[in-house]
């Protein structure tokens, strides 16, 4: 019989979101303070080395998929040659990448070439300006660049996922659906969570995705559907067109009883539950040269630690981390 990782809530845990860096291109301001400079240092970082053990113990033990992220992924030297590793992982059966496409132009081919099949890519803005308020100091045209890169590249399918903020974005909401149906891309509305500082203080500017689907439903028609690999959200596809659109709602209606995953952080703890700080820092076990088995040993241990849920509702205050340490 095939080995699975199952948690104490049993549930089967076969994705790992592992970030690559902490560090980041842009300064979302949900995401990261705009004078953060206190990230980890690349001697920190696991190696693609003790990366590549690291899931293949992973993929050993039942995970069958691995997300890129970070940090901004794109930002870590050399990132398609990673790629490559776990991608030949005998096991591993989907590689994707989540990214701010601002350096995904130069980058789209090689992480296809790599075995990236397919992406998410952050766009909370169509507008150059709002754009640039919303990211700190990013640029729209160069997102725009990297997406039809992607395209190009023959990464399918791509997602964009659009962190929906009351009076920041909202009103751009049709606009980006409408993008989408034209792009031919899949459309993710994320309602804004509490962490760290930026997160909460985004949460001012918390919309229920309940109110959004309702106004959508004014303007197009709505049908339930189901996206494989979807993940937390909940999908409608938009009568007449290929559009579908997720909700991923973790405040309003939270998908716990469903979670799959656990994140690796790029300097190797492993986190087990977005909305807690419960972790096991693997780092220093691979480099004590701990064996294979007890490796995985190590794995299993920590996955029997996984909580049942978040409480952004009930303990907005708890999480300090920022999202970007371990990649949403
Ligand atoms: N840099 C990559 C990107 O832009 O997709 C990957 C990392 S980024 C932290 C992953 C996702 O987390 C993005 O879609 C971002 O919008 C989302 N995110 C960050 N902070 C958030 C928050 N406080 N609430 C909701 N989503 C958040």
């Amino acid at each position: 019989m095939e080995p699975r990782l199952i948690d104490p809530f049993n549930r089967t845990i076969e994705y790992v979101r592992l970030s690559v860096t902490d560090r980041c291109d842009l300064r979302c301001m949900y995401c990261l303070p705009a004078d953060y400079r206190d990230f980890s240092e690349p001697e920190e970082w696991l190696t693609f080395d003790e990366i590549e053990r690291t899931i293949r113990a992973f993929t050993e033990l039942g995970v069958r998929r691995v997300r890129l992220t970070g940090g901004e992924p794109l930002t870590r030297h050399h990132l398609p040659d990673l790629a490559a590793r776990l991608n030949a992982l005998p096991r591993l059966e989907d590689l994707s990448l989540s990214t701010n496409a601002v350096q995904l132009k130069k980058h789209a081919r090689a992480l296809f070439q790599s075995g990236v099949q397919r992406i998410n890519v952050s766009l909370d803005s169509l507008k150059p300006e709002r754009f640039t308020a919303i990211t700190r100091g990013g640029k729209l045209n160069k997102v725009l660049d990297g997406l039809a890169a992607a395209r190009e590249a023959g990464l399918r399918p791509i997602k964009i996922n659009m962190v929906v903020m009351k009076d920041v974005n909202d009103g751009e909401i049709e606009d980006m659906v409408q993008f989408c149906i034209e792009q031919d891309f899949t459309l993710r509305l994320i309602e804004t969570m509490p962490m760290g500082d930026t997160g909460r203080s985004a949460s001012n500017h918390y919309m229920s995705l309940e109110d959004v689907r309702r106004r959508l439903a004014e303007r197009f028609e709505l049908v339930p559907t189901v996206m494989p690999g979807g993940g937390p959200a909940r999908y409608v596809s938009v009568a007449g067109t290929n559009l579908r659109i997720g909700f991923i709602t973790p405040i309003s209606q939270h998908f716990c009883a469903g979670c799959n995953r656990v994140r690796l952080s790029a300097d190797g703890a492993l986190y087990l539950c977005l909305g807690q700080e419960d972790k096991v820092e693997l780092r220093p076990l691979l480099r004590q040269g701990i064996g294979d088995e007890e490796l995985k040993t190590a794995i299993r241990t920590a996955i029997a630690r996984k909580p049942e849920k978040h409480d952004f509702r009930e303990q907005p205050q708890k999480i300090v981390r920022f999202m970007s340490l371990t990649g949403g």
